[in-house]
């Protein structure tokens, strides 16, 4: 067990995970209209594959990582029946190019799935208001070699980045997307995985599953009143929004502009730091009534489970909201848990790449030897452009070792030792050394790189109207 100690409180709240996930199961079997539940029979050798994407979840907001607020019971729960590491590094640094690293087994230098940058408009295309590369339909993903093995897949995601025009859906015979972020969290997601258990999966079959649950992803629809743990918050205009092509002012800007007085600021932090918590909250919860809607009807008996997070969120920290534009630890950091009481496989104490989860999705072990702990940030330039710069970003390279990190941003190098500047508040200039000079020539060089685009998926996309 590889989670740091957990606080009674902790404890006390994890026990009241399972007391509601036991209730939930009750009122399952209870409640629901008479169904004829098919209970999965996969064939000997061939085990329930699920892999968990648990979007916008920072490791050090965790009370399974030592957090002193219960945001995580469930995910507790299940480190203590597999293993946990608070110490994984996201690939990339948004949704996108985490999950197309996820899927392929590849850092984002090669894949290439990631916004472009200013200069490459002639070659790229449109997808909603993002312009960034669709998956190379070269890259084979884990769908597809599950495919291969027989299995059957499916795929949903609470995420509407990941839609089908994404090509992130190649591979799977089922893939359903929310059109929005919000209307499948909680109940919403329930109500999706029921359905696909009951109507879409053969119980004859073998199961790859992948979630994504993203009620951790803005917007928070505020804290109820009555919990004991963390004030009643309203809901509020969060950031720099556009609406018909001109930008609304939201309180995020007030922030990162430094329009806000200290006790503003402060006052900004404390109440953002709340909403973001209990969101981590609603997410672990979602994330129990997941795993016992498939326990429900079978899909929990030979069993392995990966889960991770494509990034977390900035809080404040160097002046900055959400994520996706620089690659400090708030924005890094993850969480990542194996569990699969057949075969167990130990993560290792120290940083780790979460590039990993590749290897563990698919053949349920480590690769060897292990990945760099790397990641790289192309920031969104038509974000910077339309907030005429007040949204910052830095086109970004980092690499881990054991005490520290080395970052690389628009050309500046600097080493931050984390545990001497674990704020990373005094990040120190410095030449890059060799691996760092290679990781960016391969930044540069895959911001830099055409687009490939299939002519079909191209037709598709413009069917769906994500192309201009
Ligand atoms: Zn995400």
């Amino acid at each position: 067990m590889s989670q740091a100690a957990l606080s009674p409180r902790a404890r006390a709240s994890m026990v009241g995970a399972l007391v509601a996930l036991s209730a939930w199961l009750a009122w399952t079997w209870l409640l629901a209209e008479p169904v004829k539940t098919r209970i999965a029979k996969a064939s000997p050798g061939q085990k329930t594959v699920i892999f968990i994407v648990l979007d916008t979840t920072r490791a050090d907001h965790l009370s399974a990582c030592g957090y002193e607020r219960p945001t995580s019971p469930t995910l507790a729960r299940l480190a203590e029946a597999g293993s946990l590491s608070c110490r994984a590094y996201a690939p990339g640094s948004w949704t996108y190019p985490s999950h197309a690293s996820f899927f392929t087994g590849l850092p984002v230098t090669e894949h290439g799935s990631h916004f472009v940058g200013q200069g490459e408009a002639r070659t790229a295309r449109v997808i909603r208001k993002l312009t960034i590369r669709p998956l190379d339909p070269e890259l084979r993903t884990l769908a597809e070699d599950f495919t291969a093995r027989g299995y059957q897949t499916a795929g949903l995601s609470s995420n509407p980045v990941l839609a089908p025009a994404s090509g992130l859906d190649r591979g799977f015979g089922l893939w359903r997307t929310a059109e929005q972020f919000g209307p499948w969290y909680g109940r919403g997601m329930e109500r999706q995985l029921t359905r696909l258990v009951r109507e879409d999966l053969d119980p004859e079959r073998p199961l790859f599953l992948f979630l994504n649950l993203a009620d951790a992803h803005d917007p928070w629809d505020g804290v109820p009143a009555g919990l004991d743990w963390v004030p009643e918050r309203k809901d509020f205009l969060m950031y720099f929004r556009l609406d018909e092509g001109e930008l609304v002012d939201g309180e995020w800007a007030h922030y990162v502009t430094r329009r806000w007085t200290a006790e503003q600021d402060e006052a900004f932090r404390v109440r953002v730091r709340d909403l973001y918590d209990h969101a981590l909250s609603e997410a672990d919860q979602t994330l129990a009534s997941a795993l016992g809607i498939l326990e429900a009807h079978g899909w929990m008996e030979d069993v392995r489970l990966v889960l991770v997070s494509d990034h977390g969120e900035f809080l404040g920290e160097h002046q900055l909201a959400r994520h996706g534009r620089y690659l400090w630890e708030p924005n890094q950091r993850v969480p990542l848990l194996f569990l699969d009481e057949q075969a167990p496989v130990e993560l290792p104490e120290g940083p780790l790449s979460a590039l990993v989860v590749h290897e563990l999705v698919l053949n349920g072990r480590l690769p060897s030897p292990l990945p760099p702990v790397q990641a790289v940030a192309f920031p969104d330039k038509a974000w910077l452009e339309h907030s005429g710069g007040q949204v910052g970003g830095a086109t970004s390279a980092a690499i881990w070792t054991t005490d520290g990190k080395q970052l690389w941003m628009d050309g500046v190098s600097y080493r931050v030792d984390l545990s001497e500047d674990p704020e990373e508040q005094r990040p120190i200039r410095m030449e890059p050394d060799e691996d760092l000079s290679e990781l960016v020539r391969q930044t540069r060089a895959s911001q830099a790189r055409e687009l490939l685009m299939d002519p079909q998926l191209e037709q598709a996309l413009r069917a769906a109207g994500y192309l201009e």
